[in-house]
């Protein structure tokens, strides 16, 4: 069992205000694997402190500079990758190959883009009489979930950093091995004291204490549409500029020229993905009524062909849910569905069949779905598929914008015009054309209550970088 008993705050390992202790707990085995400090308010002040002070030296520091030390986290985590991917398959239960190519992967890649845009970013550009300038917005609290840990801190953290802004991160408490060994990385790449600092602890009390700081000027959150509205709340009282990375519930459209196959294969992969515990899971298929049956038969057998089982040996293609309240949620989504008349095709509420330990949910499919039902509106956060026939395109489009969600969404159609067409008409912040793959280059981020601001690429650094323009006198 690992002890973390210290919090980083002004480049040091510090023994926390308060004795409080908080268990990590395995998925799959139900056993507390760690413990981590319960931090309190005065650990987020003396962590916020620290971090303002650091803040007119990093911010100041040539970007150049401050790629360097972008590229030595890189580096660091580079050659730590099979311990991180081992460390968040242990922790969020996903299949360890699957946990290597895309748990510890992303976070890589991420502090290799911020080191390449911090290098070449243009900072200062000339608007007439105008210097007009990039500047880091201040001190940035970072509020991360567990689903892909490291990769939504890579994605603040990394931009952060490289526009020149300090950071307070606390990391979901749900999953925060990960953030202690960026943590360790960031003090071996010699990264000014209190640039980064990192305190564990609950949402409510590290996270509001964070949110509602005088001295922290943006709070950078990803989470539940819940929590996000309570932290805009909070930060919105001192004007302090808000990111928030939420929920969703993604449609799937299938256009009736579309090669189902490719198109339900394709959607049950992202909908099970990480046992369904994805942001932008596409979540909602939408299949025209005319093939109803045909895509009912595939995505059937397709679901039926997901296995289950040990992330650590990867003896399943997806491993179990977080937590037990997870699992007692998508549990009850489920039954809920079978009450509210969806019609139960692959999957169910009861355990799976030969998994006594862990928090496994079968991989479930509905059919016949109303866009009414709670199961096509809620966010489930479990491998929950909901397929809803449609009538016409028109249709199709109003039922993929009938949530108050906006994250992601696919089109699939023989035809490519039609399928951008489409695309172009659906209210959400990326949407995958005929398969087109994630992009980190790309923003991401969400329309309506998925969220506000963007994430990666430049868009996810402009996010931590505020306006000034000086006007000068013309020479002469
Ligand atoms: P959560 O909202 O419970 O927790 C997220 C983080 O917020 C954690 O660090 C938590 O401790 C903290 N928190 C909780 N209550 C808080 C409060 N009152 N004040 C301040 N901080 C608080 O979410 P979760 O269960 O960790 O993650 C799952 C959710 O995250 C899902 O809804 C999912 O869709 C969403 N998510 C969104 C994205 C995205 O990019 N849009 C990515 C991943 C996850």
């Amino acid at each position: 069992m690992q002890i973390k008993d210290r919090l980083y705050v002004g480049g040091q390992w510090v023994v926390p205000a308060a004795t409080g202790t908080l268990p990590v707990v395995s998925p799959s085995t139900e056993e507390r694997i760690a413990t981590i400090p319960e931090g309190t308010r005065e650990d987020v002040d003396r962590a916020v402190r620290a971090a303002r002070s650091a803040f007119d030296g990093w911010s100041t520091t040539p970007p150049a500079k401050r790629a360097e030390f972008l590229q030595k986290i890189h580096d660091g985590l580079k050659a730590r990758q099979d311990e991180i991917a081992r460390d968040i398959a242990t922790e969020v239960g996903m299949p360890l190959k699957m946990a290597s190519r895309i748990q510890a992967t992303l976070p890589i890649l991420s502090f290799g883009l911020y080191a390449k845009l911090a290098a070449e970013f243009a900072f200062e550009e000339r608007v007439g009489n105008s210097l007009v300038m990039r500047e880091a917005v201040g001190v940035v609290a970072a509020i991360t979930p567990w689903n892909y840990p490291l990769h939504q801190i890579a994605a603040k953290v990394g931009a952060a950093l490289a526009a020149g802004c300090t950071v307070v991160l606390k990391p979901s408490e749900v999953a925060p091995l990960n953030a202690f060994i960026l943590a360790e990385i960031v003090h071996d790449a010699g990264l000014p004291a209190g640039v980064f600092n990192l305190v564990t602890g609950l949402g409510p009390v590290v996270g509001e204490a964070l949110a509602s700081h005088l001295e922290v000027d943006m709070v950078s959150f990803t989470g539940s549409t819940r929590a996000g509205k309570r932290v805009a709340e909070l930060a919105g009282g001192a004007i302090k500029r808000v990111s928030l990375e939420l929920g969703g519930k993604s449609a799937s459209v299938v256009l009736d020229d579309a090669d189902l196959a490719v198109a339900i294969r394709s959607t049950l992969g992202s909908c099970f993905l990480n046992s369904g515990q994805t942001c932008n899971a596409l979540t909602r298929l939408l299949v025209p009524e005319s093939r109803r049956d045909e895509a009912t038969t595939i995505a059937t057998d397709g679901a039926s062909a997901f296995t289950l089982g040990d992330p650590l040996t990867d003896a399943g293609r997806i491993g179990p849910l977080v937590s037990s309240a997870q699992r007692e949620r998508v549990r009850d989504y489920i039954r809920q569905g079978a009450h509210e008349g969806a019609d139960l095709l692959v999957g169910g509420a009861e355990a799976p069949a030969g998994l006594t330990k862990g928090w496994y949910v079968q991989p479930t499919v509905f059919g016949n779905v109303k866009p009414s039902m709670t199961i096509a509106q809620e966010e489930i956060f479990g491998p929950v598929l909901a397929i809803i026939p449609y009538e016409s395109e028109q249709d199709a489009i109003r039922i993929a914008n009938g949530t108050v969600y906006g994250l992601a969404a696919a089109v699939w159609s023989g035809d490519e015009a039609r399928a951008q067409r489409v695309a172009k008409r659906l209210r959400a912040g990326q949407v995958d054309v005929n398969g087109g793959q994630f992009n980190i280059n790309a923003p991401f981020g969400g329309f309506k209550q998925s969220g506000r601001g963007r994430e990666l690429g430049r868009y996810g650094l402009e996010e931590f970088l505020e306006f000034r323009s000086l006007q000068l006198k013309p020479a002469g």
